[in-house]
């Protein structure tokens, strides 16, 4: 096996490579712009195409496409061959700086909300110098913003972009209003932790719920699941072993820092974190990482199920994003240090977050908010719908004993005077008891747990840069404007814990108590998706954007209706393939069944008519109410989704209607099949069973 060293980053465009491939001070102002934000210049652009293509075309490539998020699915891509023909009329293979800087894709093809007027449908991408281009097949992927010909974002990247400038800016603003002079930039950091199933190619192929849904519509549970927590951390077994290793493969030459794999909770899942980097590289390696996952499963007989709830009754895949901040200097703004109670400018960032994600709980809900995560948030493993914050209690007991003026007494009823250093608990005190907290802090980063496996995380990011910078901004303009600094600083951190306390959450999250105890404080519960997205235009909400410059009103909406309808599109796919299995699998295998108990009955009774058969007659009741129920929930099922086809109604409804009419008929529907499936023989259901699919590989 190749040596790490010399593969990592092997198909990546970075530093070494552009070192090499590009003339000495094209690669200084590249790296200008990389590193400090700096507007590139026009002119590099040449440069940098030139050398891109020679280093990409030695690798191989003959293809090269601009790579943009946009806001369906994964990610886009629209693929252009370097070759032209010359003046001589010759065959040359070329990239221009314009055609690395600028790219023109239908946008038609592409969810827009209503931005893009019906006679433009053109759409560009623009390339991000602050990604690396990088090499997947015999192709270069060029990183690029996509958005609409009146410049309306129609993507996840750009709003992401402003929203890490914007929190720079503000970040590097306090620091200046401390009296930090040493520092001169500031960047967000993120690590994002991959959960994922794995399950056989074979019977996925026999699932047409998985196949055009990517979850089980359908599936009793079976004899074992996930309770005797034998999964988690358990050996790996050999071929998923093997998977795991190319995938780490894959994932490196890619220049991505994929570092640990383990088990997860449930039979057949995994998780994979890598080692954090800055948000824009975070956000594009773990879309890459996802699409990696796939393809390399692919290639070992397995599926990727990226799906947040794959299966029912075993614990659903999420993402954690972890996220903190660090300066050019190499400091991290979240780590408390020794004494955080003296550590004034760590406890002005911790404010900043508690308050914003107080602000703002909506926001972060809403950033997580998709069909498939629905069934995740509040289930097995997972966060509710309350948002929440988790600091701990020596943390907590920090902003209490600022607030009150009180000494500074720990959790452990231990008195501390001014300058003590904190107990060794309480790194164990932050770090312990997180495990049900959407929103925790984990000794020098927050780790917000709500995303969805298959979410892009640049939604998340988007939010919680935005809603921190937005605080940041405050009190830096209360402090560069006071005469007293220190009473500033101190009544921001009182004001703050006084004010917004409630968003602290120390407990278990999980527990029934809390809903009540949230409904209390009055914290949302924004339970569903509609119920999420239905805030999404609160007028705070865009105030917020609009004042950070991240999105204007009409980009709110649009990204509303994009989201709901999309939501919508997503719960009509999986009726319809419910209904499609029902009739043309379930009921004729059931039916199947019957008649051939039947006939076993009759035949018994033809050697003896005395013979009862009472088993079988007691199958054949059973299942024959059964079946008669879920004919008729089949055709209510039917019926909810053609009261809603074609109808003219905004999307916030049409959304609703799936949400409490359609899904509930699903439900209900698969409630009766699931019992069916537990009376009738495996010979007869069409389908691989639960067991089968999660604990064969
Ligand atoms: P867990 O207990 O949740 O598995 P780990 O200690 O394994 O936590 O770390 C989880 C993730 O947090 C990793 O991806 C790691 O790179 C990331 N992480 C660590 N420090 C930071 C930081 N300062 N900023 C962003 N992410 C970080
Ligand atoms: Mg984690």
């Amino acid at each position: 096996m190749e040596r790490i060293p010399e593969i990592f980053g092997c198909m990546v465009f970075n530093n070494d490579a552009m070192q090499k491939y590009l003339p000495e001070d094209v690669f200084k102002s590249l790296e200008r712009t990389i590193q400090n934000g700096e507007p590139l210049d026009r002119s590099v652009a040449n440069g940098v195409a030139s050398g891109m293509k020679e280093w990409a075309i030695e690798k191989g490539c003959t293809h090269y496409t601009h790579w943009f998020q946009p806001m369906t699915g994964i990610t886009a891509e629209k693929h252009d061959s370097f070759m032209t023909i010359d003046g001589e009329g010759k065959v040359i293979m070329e990239l221009s700086g314009s055609e690395l800087i600028k790219g023109e894709s239908d946008a038609s093809s592409f969810p827009n909300g209503g931005i893009r007027a019906t006679f433009e449908a053109r759409g560009y991408t623009a390339w991000d110098p602050t990604s690396y281009a990088f090499i997947m097949g015999k192709t270069l992927y060029i990183p690029t913003v996509f958005c609409s010909y009146t410049g309306e974002v129609l993507d996840k990247k750009t709003p992401l972009l402003r929203s890490i400038e914007r929190i720079s800016t503000e970040a590097l603003r306090l620091l200046k209003a401390l009296g930090r002079e040493d520092v001169s930039h500031v960047s967000t950091t993120v690590g994002a932790e991959q959960e994922y199933f794995l399950i056989d190619k074979e019977m996925y192929l026999e699932r047409r719920d998985l196949m055009y849904t990517g979850r089980t519509l359908f599936g009793a549970r079976p004899p074992k699941g996930q309770e005797l927590g034998d999964h988690y951390f358990g050996a790996i077994k050999p071929r998923v072993a093997e998977f795991m290793k190319e995938l780490d493969l894959e994932l490196w030459k890619l220049g991505i820092y994929a570092k640990t794999e383990h088990n997860e909770v449930a039979p057949c899942q995994h998780e994979l974190a890598p080692v954090f980097t800055t948000t824009n590289l975070a956000t594009d390696h773990n879309q890459l990482t996802m699409e990696v996952m796939k393809n390399v499963a692919q290639r070992h007989g397995f599926v990727c199920l990226l799906h947040e709830k794959p299966f029912e009754g075993v614990s659903g895949s999420g993402k954690h994003n972890n996220w903190s901040l660090t300066t050019n200097t190499g400091e991290n703004l979240l780590k408390p240090g020794k004494k955080p109670y003296e550590n004034k400018q760590f406890l002005l960032f911790l404010c900043a977050a508690l308050k914003g994600v107080h602000l703002y709980q909506d926001l972060l809900r809403i950033s997580v908010a998709t069909a498939s995560n629905d069934h995740r948030l509040g289930g097995h493993e997972a966060p509710p719908a309350i948002i929440s914050v988790f600091i701990g209690e020596d943390l907590e007991g920090v902003l209490h004993a600022i607030e009150s003026g009180e000494e500074y007494v720990n959790a452990h009823r231990v008195r501390m005077g001014m300058g003590v250093d904190v107990l060794p608990d309480f790194k164990k005190d932050t770090t312990d008891r997180n495990r049900t907290s959407p929103f925790a802090f984990t000794g020098n980063k927050f780790e917000f747990r709500s995303l969805g496996s298959s979410l892009n995380i640049a939604c998340p990011n988007i939010m919680i840069n935005t809603i921190v910078a937005d605080q940041l901004a405050e009190f830096s303009e209360i402090i560069e404007n006071s005469e007293d600094k220190e009473k500033a600083i101190n009544d921001i951190i009182s004001d703050v814990y006084r004010n917004h306390k409630d968003i602290i959450f120390n407990g278990n999250n999980y527990a029934e108590e809390w809903i009540a105890e949230a409904e209390r404080r009055g914290l949302m519960n924004l339970k569903s998706m509609p119920d999420a997205m239905a805030h999404y235009g609160d007028k705070k909400n865009v105030e917020l954007f609009e004042r950070n410059k991240i999105f204007t009103e009409l980009e709110v909406q649009a990204r509303r209706d994009i989201q709901l309808e999309n939501y919508s599109k997503i719960i009509h796919i999986e009726a319809l393939t419910m209904v499609d299995m029902a009739k043309k699998d379930i009921f004729p295998a059931v039916s199947h069944f019957i008649g051939d108990i039947s006939r076993n009955v009759l035949r018994k009774r033809q050697i003896n008519a005395g013979i009862p058969a009472k088993a079988e007659m007691k199958v054949i009741e059973r299942l024959s109410a059964l079946l008669d129920s879920f004919a008729d929930f089949t055709d209510e099922l039917e019926f909810c989704v053609k009261e809603i086809e074609g109808k003219k109604t905004d999307a916030l409804t049409e959304a609703y209607h799936y949400c409490n009419k359609v899904l509930v008929a699903m439900e209900k529907l698969r409630a009766v099949a699931d019992e069916m499936e537990q009376l009738t023989s495996y010979d007869y259901w069409p389908y691989p069973s639960y067991g089968r699919l999660m604990f064969t590989m």
